[in-house]
C-alpha cells in the first residue's frame, strides 16, 4: 500500500491556484492580501516510530502496514485543523502505531480480543473525512483499524430493496454496484470521493439529496458490530416494537462502542426522471418561507438548497457570467425584482409523472415567493460541481486562507435566530471574514444552516479558528441548534455534548461505554468518552 504525502496533506489534484473570479471576490470584499502559506514537504517531518512489534499483531491473521504515510494517514480527518497540523506543522507528528486490515467480521473480533488483552486503543478509520476530530491519537499503545479489504457488497435482496455491505465500500464503488442492478442508496454528501459507508452509519451522516433519500442512518436496516465485550446483530423486521431500537446505540456511536462490520441498507429503484434547477428568491427569507410550506405540505423537493445574499454572490461570480451575458442576466433579475438575491438549487428523482406533479406544486409555491426559474445551465452546471468544494479549499489554503465550514439545524421559527447569532460569533472573533451560507436537509419542523468560513489566515490558524469555533458554537447552544446536524461530535464538539443532552445524558452514554468497552480502547476521546 502506498499513501503519497498529496493524499495525507489535500483533497487531491489542485494545484491550479484560486480561480481568478474568487481571486477579485476576495479583493473586492477587502480579503485580497493573503499570504502564500504552501504546504511543508511532509515527507521530511517526522512520524511518531510504531511501538507495537510486528510480532505481537502476526497471530492477527489480518494484513498490516507500518509505513509512516498509511500510519499518519489513519491517525486524522479533514478538518482545517487536520490539515493544518499535517501542512504546517514541523514538530514529530503522532500517529498510530499500526494500522490493522481485516477482511470480515472474524478478523476485526480476533482484534479486538487482542487489543483487549494488550490494552491498545483502537481506531477506525473509513475515509478519514471526519471534520470533528473523530480520527486521532493519544499517547497509548494504538492500532488504526481501516476497512481497505472490508468493501465488498455482500448481497442484494432486491425484492426487498435491501443491500448488505461491508464498511469500506465507497459511494462510488456502491452506487456503480447497483446502478448496474437498477437500484441506488442515493446517500451523496460532498465527501462521497473518500467517504465510506462504514464512516456514513458511525457519524449518522446526511447526504445532499437528504431531504428525499433520508439522511444515512435513517436508510440503515441493519448493522452487524464488533464490540470489545461482545457482538451485536441488530435490526429484523421493517417495523417493531420489541423495545427500544438498539442499532440507534451504534448508529452515531462513531468508533467509541465498537466497529460497524456489516450493514444493511435500503435501496430504491433507479429514478425514471432527475430534475435538477436553478431559481433565484427575492430573499433569503423568501426562499426560506417557499421551503417551509413545501415541507409543511409534505411534498418538498429531493434536494432543497438555499443560499443566503453572500454565498449567492460568491457562486454568481464564480459562475463565469461576464460581459454580455452577465449585462443580461443582470436586466432580467432586475426586471423581476430578484436582483442581488438568494441562489436556490432544487432537485427531484423518480417516476416521471410523481415528478412532475411534485415539480408542478413546487412551483407553484416558489412562485407565490416571487421565486424565478434560471436557466437550465444552472442546476446542470450545481451536479457537475457538486465535489469541487474540497480541492478549492486545497488552493484557498496554499493562497493563504482560513476556510472551514459548520454546520446546525433548527425549527423553522429559530433559524433566524441561529443564523444572526453565528455570524455575529463568527464577527466577533474573526472581523470580517466571508460567510456563505446555505439552507438545506429540510424536515417537516425545521432545517439545517451550514457555514462556509473564509479569511486570511492568522500567524497561528489553529488559535485563529478554535476562538471563531468555539464562538459560534456558543451561539448554536444559546440559540437552542444542534451542535451538529451531520458532522458529529467527534472531541471538537465533545465539550458541548452535555448542552445537547444534558448531564444524564452524557452518564448514559458512559454507561454504554462502560458496559461494551470496559477498558476503554475503543477511539478514546471521541463524544467526550473514555
Ligand atoms: C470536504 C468534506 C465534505 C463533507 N461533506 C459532508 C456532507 O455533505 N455530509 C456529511 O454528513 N458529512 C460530510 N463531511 C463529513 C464526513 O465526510 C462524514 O462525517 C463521513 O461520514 C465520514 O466518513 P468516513 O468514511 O470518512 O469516516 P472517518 O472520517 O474515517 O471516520 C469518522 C468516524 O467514524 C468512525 N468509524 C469509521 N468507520 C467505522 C466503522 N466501520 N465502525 C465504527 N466506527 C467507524 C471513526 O473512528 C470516526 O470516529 C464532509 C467532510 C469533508 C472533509
Amino acid at each position: 500500500m502506498v499513501v503519497s504525502t498529496e493524499v495525507v496533506q489535500r483533497w487531491g489534484g489542485g494545484g491550479h491556484g484560486v480561480p481568478v473570479t474568487l481571486q477579485e471576490f476576495l479583493a473586492d470584499r477587502g480579503m485580497g492580501a493573503a499570504q502564500p502559506r504552501p504546504a511543508l514537504d511532509l515527507a521530511a517531518v517526522d512520524v511518531r516510530p510504531s511501538r507495537i512489534a510486528a510480532e505481537e499483531i502476526a497471530g492477527l491473521g489480518c494484513a498490516y502496514e507500518y509505513d509512516d504515510m498509511v500510519r499518519l494517514r489513519c491517525s486524522g480527518g479533514f478538518s482545517f485543523i487536520d490539515l493544518c497540523r499535517r501542512r504546517w506543522s514541523d514538530s514529530a507528528l503522532p500517529a498510530v502505531d499500526v494500522v490493522l486490515l481485516p477482511r470480515s467480521h472474524d478478523d476485526v473480533r480476533r482484534i479486538l480480543d487482542a487489543a483487549r488483552e494488550k490494552q491498545w486503543a483502537v481506531v477506525p478509520f473509513g475515509g478519514g473525512t471526519s471534520v470533528v476530530d473523530g480520527v486521532d491519537v493519544t499517547d497509548r499503545l494504538t492500532v488504526g483499524v481501516a476497512f481497505w479489504e472490508m468493501n465488498s457488497v455482500l448481497d442484494l435482496d432486491s425484492e426487498t430493496g435491501e443491500v448488505r455491505v461491508q464498511p469500506g465500500i465507497g459511494g462510488p464503488e456502491l452506487e456503480r454496484w447497483l446502478e448496474a442492478r437498477g437500484f441506488t442508496w442515493g446517500h451523496i454528501p460532498q465527501s462521497w470521493e473518500r467517504a465510506t459507508v462504514g464512516g456514513y452509519v458511525a457519524t449518522r451522516s446526511a447526504g445532499q439529496t437528504s431531504t428525499g433519500f433520508g439522511r444515512a442512518d435513517a436508510t440503515v436496516t441493519n448493522l452487524r458490530i464488533a464490540a470489545p465485550i461482545a457482538d451485536f446483530d441488530l435490526g429484523r423486521a421493517p417495523g417493531t416494537a420489541a423495545g427500544p431500537d438498539l442499532k440507534q446505540v451504534f448508529l452515531g456511536s462513531e468508533g467509541s462502542f465498537g466497529i460497524i462490520t456489516e450493514i444493511g441498507l435500503r435501496v430504491r429503484p433507479l429514478p425514471e426522471k432527475k430534475v435538477y434547477e436553478g431559481l433565484l428568491f427575492p430573499s433569503f427569507v423568501a426562499g426560506k418561507r417557499a421551503f417551509r410550506q413545501l415541507a409543511l405540505d409534505r411534498v418538498p423537493a429531493d434536494m432543497m438548497r438555499l443560499s443566503d445574499a453572500e454565498e449567492s454572490a460568491v457562486n454568481l461570480a464564480m459562475s463565469g457570467l461576464s460581459g454580455i451575458t452577465k449585462q443580461a442576466f443582470d436586466r432580467y433579475t432586475a426586471l423581476r425584482k430578484v436582483a442581488g438575491g438568494c441562489l436556490a438549487i432544487v432537485g427531484w428523482e423518480g417516476p416521471a409523472d410523481v415528478v412532475a406533479a411534485r415539480r408542478a406544486h413546487a412551483y407553484t409555491v416558489f412562485r407565490q415567493f416571487g421565486a424565478v426559474r434560471l436557466p437550465a445551465t444552472v442546476g446542470r452546471s450545481w451536479e457537475k460541481n457538486r465535489f469541487t468544494a474540497p480541492y478549492l479549499r486545497d488552493d484557498l489554503l496554499d493562497a493563504g486562507y482560513l476556510v472551514e465550514t459548520l454546520e446546525t439545524a433548527n425549527e423553522w421559527s429559530q433559524l433566524d435566530a441561529t443564523y444572526k447569532a453565528v455570524h455575529e460569533g463568527l464577527r466577533g472573533a474573526l472581523g470580517d471574514p466571508l460567510i456563505g451560507t446555505h439552507l438545506s436537509h429540510i424536515y417537516p419542523t425545521g432545517a439545517s444552516l451550514y457555514f462556509t468560513v473564509i479569511t486570511p489566515l492568522a500567524d497561528d490558524p489553529v488559535a485563529q479558528w478554535k476562538t471563531a469555533k468555539a464562538a459560534a458554537t456558543q451561539a448554536l447552544v444559546d440559540t437552542d441548534a444542534t451542535i451538529t446536524h451531520h458532522h458529529s461530535v467527534g472531541r471538537d464538539h465533545a465539550p458541548w455534548l452535555t448542552g445537547e443532552v444534558g448531564e444524564s445524558g452524557v452518564d448514559l452514554l458512559r454507561v454504554i461505554k462502560a458496559h461494551v468497552d470496559p477498558q476503554s480502547l475503543m477511539n478514546p476521546g471521541v463524544l467526550g468518552l473514555g
